[in-house]
């Protein structure tokens, strides 16, 4: 029954992040017109300077760096320990909070201002009660 519910494609995760049909998945955001200013997500007004219905939508970098982490050794039951939560700073001056993958979670491979890059996968096999399968993004260590 949940299966003929269940969307043929992968929803994202979040509403910022866009999943376009033969284009590579980004996360969105806004730039406001009077001051520049960007911001994660959608908004109608500028949080910066408070003009009201002058935000556009845009593209945000896939590269940052990392800006602060933590290593989560206890979560809920079911989350596999220890990972990295992780918050970056992307090139856009967007701050993002996220998971850190493909790295050890050891405070020796993790630097503060590391490069790193947004990347687009599955949101660790978990499905909702529909059946429903995500893609979430994660951050990884950027060369
Ligand atoms: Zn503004």
């Amino acid at each position: 029954m949940s299966e003929q519910t269940a969307a043929q494609q992968p929803l994202p995760a979040v509403d910022y992040l866009k999943l376009p049909d033969g284009d590579s998945p980004y996360l969105e955001g806004c730039k406001c017109k009077e001051c520049e200013a960007i911001f994660l997500g959608s908004r109608a007004v500028c949080a910066k300077c408070g003009t009201r219905d002058a935000m556009e939508t845009i593209r945000l970098s896939n590269k940052g760096k990392l800006y602060t982490y933590c290593i989560v050794h206890r979560s809920f039951p079911g989350i596999q320990v220890p990972y990295i939560s992780a918050i970056v700073d992307l090139e856009d001056g967007v701050l993002i909070k996220g998971c850190m993958i493909n790295t050890d979670p050891e405070p020796e491979k993790l630097k503060f201002d590391m490069p790193v890059e947004v990347v687009y996968k599955d949101a660790l096999g978990r499905k909702d009660s529909d059946g429903n399968q995500y893609i979430s993004y994660f951050f990884q260590p950027r060369e």
